[in-house]
């Protein structure tokens, strides 16, 4: 409507392949600020009120999960002054975690999107402004409120809990299955199909440090060592990629009992998709085994999604039965 002031958005930047350019040695590294990300991009001043924030300027494997409290809590002052949504950039290796992540700590309705790059842009194609703008447009969107965090890349718009990073190169490298994306831009324009039926929140305060959980993938014929240190190393908790449904060779069955006794152990599967199974085959070592043993069923989660949320619940004191009830997924 004209005369009507632009919704404000805050961009937050933290780095990553959106935000790298050469520098002395080989490759590209994350140098450029959000002032000058954001000015790169033709149209985003008129897609909304910028204000452009250089959060932190690394590659996305040095985030941690004390940044997203951080982060967090900056974002809910935000949206008490007004904003009308904020978007993340950030590289695109850890966006599954982090977009998870703020899914879970934040409550808002306002949108929150994040976004990043597969192109760098010192190459042909470079996706950052492409993404940056969509990422913008959605953010700013009436249509796209109370769905949670949100991962916008390509086009496509993803919800948190789904999405995953399925190829290392491909600019179509975002996934979420089974449900597929939950909308899309076209000619600029975000459009929501489906609607997540629930929001989870765990409110974790920004000072508080996670506490270390260990993801542990089984292989064929895993001898169990590395479980059998897992305590000893001082992990508050365990993940187990289990194979297939949720299963291990059975001489694994007594070290993960014993662990599930003293911390909480959450049953994933490696598969990367599909629910954990909880009642289909009664072999030693499968999960009729494992969740009498004291397991706790990931449901849809997969391994990197169930280790966030147990670092959060954790990081709240939450008590086993809190930490089992927030599992399974959905
Ligand atoms: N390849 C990464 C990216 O897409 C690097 C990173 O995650 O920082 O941005």
């Amino acid at each position: 409507m004209a005369g009507t002031n632009p919704p404000r958005v805050a961009v937050f930047t933290m780095g990553g392949t959106i935000a790298s350019v050469s520098h002395s040695g080989p490759g590209v590294r994350p140098r450029l600020s959000a002032d000058e990300l954001v000015s790169a991009v033709p149209g985003l001043a008129e897609a909304a009120d910028i204000d452009a924030v250089s959060f932190r300027q690394v590659a996305s494997p040095e985030l941690t999960l004390r940044d997203l409290t951080v982060l967090a809590a900056t974002i809910e002052r935000r949206f008490a002054d007004g904003y009308a949504g904020a978007v993340v950039t950030q590289g695109t290796d850890t966006i599954e975690e982090t977009a998870f992540a703020l899914d879970l700590l934040l409550d808002a309705d306002a949108p929150v999107v994040v976004t990043g790059a597969m192109r760098n842009p010192t190459l042909p194609g470079a996706d950052g402004p492409a993404n940056l703008l969509a990422a913008v447009r959605v953010a700013a969107s009436g249509d796209c409120r109370g769905l949670g965090c949100l991962v916008v890349l390509n086009d496509e718009i993803h919800a948190a809990r789904f999405v995953r990073k399925t190829h290392t190169t491909n600019p179509a490298t975002f996934r979420s299955e089974p449900a597929g994306p939950i909308g899309w831009l076209a000619e600029g324009t975000p459009h929501i199909a489906l609607r997540p039926i629930r929001r989870h929140h765990i409110p974790v305060a920004d000072d508080v440090d996670p506490p270390p959980i260990a993801l542990l993938t089984v292989g064929l014929g895993d001898d169990g060592r590395l479980l059998g240190e897992v305590e000893r190393l001082g992990y508050a908790g365990v993940v187990v990629e289990a194979m297939g449904g949720g299963h291990v060779p059975a001489h694994l069955v007594p070290a993960l009992a014993s662990l599930a006794r003293r911390v909480p152990v959450v049953l994933a599967s490696r598969t990367g998709a599909g629910e954990v199974l909880r009642e289909t085959y009664g072999f030693p070592g499968s999960e009729t085994d494992l969740l009498e043993q004291g397991a706790i069923p990931a449901g849809a989660l997969d391994g990197l999604k169930a280790r966030i949320l147990l670092m959060l619940l954790l990081a709240r004191k939450e008590e086993p039965d809190g930490i089992r009830a927030a599992f399974p997924w959905p």
